[in-house]
């Protein structure tokens, strides 16, 4: 066993650091390797949107993807949050933000074929993994980016997008926000 001092906010503070254990880490990293590992959100669609940000990195501020960076932390697959903001309920035009964004996860596919795979299934992933690619799905935050139009959500649906949440932090016509109705509640 190591003691180490760590200085915290001007006091010293002892610390007891275990040696790594080296092959329980190459265990671990094993079964990563092996496993499938998906990121269910990442709002990086918004860069690759807004300022034609192709992945290919460094990654802009706020945001820390790239293929690379991916490819390092063994992820699977990736969706891609397709974010409308809530100022497209006021003023129109949040299907076709959404197209837009959903254009930008075709086009990055597009330009890094060897690196990233269109994916709307299950089976598609695993294909990914076989094929050493990261599969790119697509998810939309906000239901008000259909407009409140079923044949926009099909739409959707058919263009590959698998998800949708019903609200963001904003209310649409549909379905109400959390705060919103504990406020109309009490
Ligand atoms: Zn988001």
């Amino acid at each position: 066993m190591i003691r180490q001092q760590v200085r915290s906010k001007g006091s010293k503070l002892s610390v007891s650091v275990e040696p790594r254990d080296e092959k329980a880490l190459e265990k671990a990293l094993e079964i990563h390797r092996k496993a499938i590992v998906i990121d269910t959100h990442n709002d990086i669609t918004t860069a690759m949107t807004n300022d034609d940000y192709d992945l290919a990195g460094p990654p802009p501020v706020p945001y820390r993807t790239s293929i690379e960076r991916m490819k390092q932390g063994g992820l699977t697959a990736e969706f891609f949050s397709l974010y409308v903001k809530p100022w497209y309920v006021t003023n129109g035009g949040a299907a076709r933000r959404t197209l837009d964004m959903i254009d930008s996860v075709y086009r990055a596919v597009e330009r890094h074929p060897n690196d990233l795979m269109l994916a709307t299934s299950a089976a598609d992933i695993r294909r990914a993994k076989k094929q050493k690619k990261i599969a790119a799905l697509m998810g939309i935050e906000g239901g008000h980016a259909i407009e409140n139009s079923i044949a926009a959500l099909r739409e959707f649906h058919r263009l590959g997008v698998r998800y949708i949440t019903l609200t963001w932090n904003n209310t649409n016509d549909w379905p109400t926000r959390r705060e919103a109705r504990k406020s109309t509640m009490a």
